[in-house]
């Protein structure tokens, strides 16, 4: 495409996974504490279109290993203004993996690139190859951009002094769209950028739950819509509210099912049962069902530790992402849980019992006073028992749905003793037609038993190790 990159770049190369084993090494990631990426606009004599700095060792210096990185873009034009500036920064992830041999996830103080050792070969060695595609993607699909210019830090003490004035913005960009509400507003904003992870993913955005990203808030949208009509970011059309607790809308629903290929039909905003929104894979963190104690647990994805339930963010993820409705597995931005529609129709903050310290340090003032202490983190509970103990000494709401459970469950019992004794079922009568979905890794299947009866002492499912 680019006469003077070493390697291709096209759309084509969008979704490129690329492991360990084959990289030459990896920007950011689990394993390095400072990565962002940031895009500021100026005033049109600040930059200087076309200039691009390393500060610090370049990709050819440095041997395989995770280093930290901070890619600070500086954009000016005419009709440009700080509202598009997160507009801007989400599509450094899908124009960097236009590259080939370059796999770009996630996003903000989050992001991690690595690079191929075949692009690498090829001569793939320097920032500043992709400083180039990246300034001339923008200034074509984005021709508000007049003048752009690109400094890439890799010098871990200076990534680490710019990464406070990275945070310090993303919180500016969050804190903005506080305050207004979902009925305050006729119209929605519809994400698909991660379709090429997740083709049938389809974000929607709304003043009150933030992008699965935690990268693009309403405003973001509403920018993005205006600037680049044909692009990722859409209008939706609210339509009717079909349920408010739950956050149904008939304008989302048919944007969504034509936008997912059909896949899927209804969306139930705030919750994560039922209809719960998609989850791609660049969620911040993922909310998830924890039946032992009827409650959710959330788990970000730099939680480096097992969440009470044995698991990693990792494989957490794993059950969640991929553009799917999974009962009970829910991805979400951290600013979504300083809404106050926040998982709404499940009992918002009183069905939380579990949270990495470092969450809960960020969103504490968003939770109801009386909730904080009573939410269990890594320091109280590393197993199920630890939690249900915890749980019970502070008293959090949950444990009265456990006592309500069990009286229900008493009353049933005791109906069910008092009904007279049914005839036995002769061996020929056939059962129901019983389903039992089985999930595995991102796939997942499905049994279903037709006319059997079965009688086991004991069901085991053993995973087969691949050879
Ligand atoms: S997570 Fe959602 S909003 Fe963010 S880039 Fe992906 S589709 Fe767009």
């Amino acid at each position: 495409m680019f006469a003077d990159i070493p390697v291709d770049v096209g759309v084509i190369y969008e979704g490129e996974r690329i492991r360990w084993q084959d990289a030459q090494l990896e920007f950011g990631g689990p394993r390095v504490e400072h990565k962002f990426e940031l895009v500021r606009v100026r005033k049109l004599d600040e930059v200087e279109d076309g200039k691009i700095t390393i500060i610090g060792p370049d990709i050819k210096d440095l041997e395989k290993k995770s280093y930290p990185l901070g890619i600070y873009i500086e954009v000016a034009g005419r009709e440009l203004d700080e509202e598009i500036e997160g507009v801007i920064e989400r599509r450094i992830h899908e124009y960097v993996n236009y590259i080939e041999g370059v796999m770009h996830l996630n996003q903000r103080y989050d992001i991690w690139i690595r690079i191929s050792k075949r692009s690498f070969e090829k001569g793939l060695n320097s920032l500043i190859y992709i400083g180039k595609v990246l300034q001339r993607l923008f200034k074509s699909e984005l021709p508000i951009i007049e003048k752009i210019q690109i400094t890439f830090i890799t010098d871990p003490e200076k990534v680490k002094e710019k990464f406070k004035e990275a945070m310090e913005t993303y919180e500016r960009r969050d804190a903005r769209a506080r305050g207004l509400k979902d009925e305050e507003v006729d119209a929605f904003y519809g994400c698909t950028l991660c379709q090429s992870f997740a083709p049938t993913h389809v974000c929607v955005i709304t003043p009150q739950r933030y992008s699965n990203c935690g990268a693009i808030s309403w405003f973001d949208g509403r920018a993005a819509a205006r600037v680049d009509p044909k692009g990722p970011i859409f209008r939706i059309d609210k339509g009717e509210c079909i349920d408010p607790l739950k956050g149904e809308y008939a304008g989302v629903n048919q944007i969504v099912m034509s936008k997912s290929g059909g896949e899927i039909q209804r969306v139930w905003l705030y919750s994560a049962f039922g209809y719960p929104h998609t989850s791609c894979g660049c969620f911040e963190a993922v909310a998830f069902y924890i039946p032992e104690v009827d409650g959710f647990g959330i788990v970000h994805r730099g939680f480096t530790e097992n969440t009470p339930i044995g698991l990693s963010f990792s494989t957490i993820a794993d059950s969640t992402a991929g553009g799917r409705q999974v009962d009970g597995f829910h991805g979400i931005s951290i600013e979504y849980m300083r809404s106050p529609k926040f998982l709404q129709a499940d009992g918002g903050w009183e069905r939380v019992v579990w949270v990495p310290s470092v969450i809960l340090e960020r969103v504490k003032e968003f939770i109801p006073k009386d909730l904080v202490n009573k939410v269990a983190t890594e320091k109280d509970a590393k197993t199920v028992e630890e939690l249900k103990q915890f749980l019970i000494a502070r008293g959090h709401p949950v444990v009265k749905r456990w006592e309500a459970r069990a009286a229900e469950e008493a009353a049933k019992a005791a109906i069910e003793e008092a009904k007279p004794t049914p005839p036995a079922i002769a061996a020929s009568t056939p059962t129901a037609e019983l389903t039992v979905p089985v999930s595995v890794g991102t796939g997942g299947f499905r049994l279903v038993l037709k006319n059997v009866k079965i009688h086991a002492k004991k069901v085991k499912i053993i995973r087969v190790k691949e050879k």
